[in-house]
């Protein structure tokens, strides 16, 4: 069964509100597909095609305007509280700039064992500081104090990374996640999720433009064009495509 079924999905912005003069933009339009377990689905298409939209509508942090996204089974729509913050735990995402999801305010130990608080996992210090390592990040105790901005981009993005997997997820969300690093270190972080995968069967969502980047990680293409998904298939077969 796949991890991820997206139904239909079709997603209208009404900006500036109820009174606006401004036209809705239909910023996805009847897109589906689905993603199997293990399975890196790169999501590609120029700016402004609905990428973000459809990760945004998979992580439940915008509604669709109609269709269904079904997660491990379940739609998280229909799911009560409880549940839902269950099945979220395995459905993680990983932006362009951690900033996004990593306080600023917080030390990389307040960061990291978050998911395990929240899990009612008490004895976490020992986890916080194997994810550092698995990360690579060693020795941990020299980085397990210090905060976001003490650390390179690269190293940010190591930490985001090692959050998303402090719980076994079976689905991260990558939203041009190396977009903003240079090309060596860029290298690194996609080597590391892609043994990560290999460890774990975690299924990639890989939203990027970096067709190089694409290449590299996907297994499968998905190609989107003003809110569409226009073609989708084996990497080879959308590389090669005359
Ligand atoms: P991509 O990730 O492919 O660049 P997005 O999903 O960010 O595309 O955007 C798709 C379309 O929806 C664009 O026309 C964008 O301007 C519009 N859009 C995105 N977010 C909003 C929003 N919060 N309010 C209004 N329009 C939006
Ligand atoms: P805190 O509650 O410690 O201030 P944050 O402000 O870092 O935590 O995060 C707020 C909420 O957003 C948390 O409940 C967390 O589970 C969720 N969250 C943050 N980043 C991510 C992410 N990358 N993927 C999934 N959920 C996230």
């Amino acid at each position: 069964a796949p991890i991820l079924s997206v139904e239909s999905l079709t997603k209208t912005y009404r900006s500036g509100g109820l009174f606006s003069t401004t036209p809705p933009v239909q910023a996805v339009a009847g897109v589906s597909f689905d993603i199997a377990p293990g399975e890196t689905l790169a999501l590609v298409g120029e700016s402004g095609c609905g990428k973000s939209t459809i990760g945004r509508v998979i992580m439940n942090l915008t509604d669709p305007t109609s269709g269904h996204v079904v997660f491990d089974g379940s739609d998280l729509a229909t799911l009560d509280a409880k549940a839902a913050l269950e099945t979220k735990t395995h459905l993680q995402m990983i932006f362009q700039d951690p900033f996004g999801s990593l306080n600023p305010r917080k030390t990389v130990r307040q960061i990291l064992s978050q998911p395990f608080r929240v899990a009612g996992i008490s004895n976490w210090e020992p986890r916080v500081l194997d994810l550092l390592r698995v990360v690579g990040m060693t020795p941990p105790e020299r980085f397990v104090n210090r905060m976001p901005h003490e650390f390179s981009g690269g190293q940010r993005q190591r930490i985001a990374i090692a959050r998303a997997f402090a719980l076994q997820p079976k689905l991260i969300v990558a939203d041009e996640c190396v977009s903003a690093l240079d090309v060596s270190v860029r290298a690194q972080i996609l080597k590391l999720m892609k043994r990560l995968q290999q460890e774990t069967q975690v299924s990639y969502l890989f939203i990027s433009h970096d067709l190089g980047v694409v290449r590299s990680m996907a297994h499968r293409v998905a190609v989107m064009y003003l809110g569409r998904l226009v073609e989708i298939g084996p990497v080879e077969q959308i590389f090669n495509a005359p």
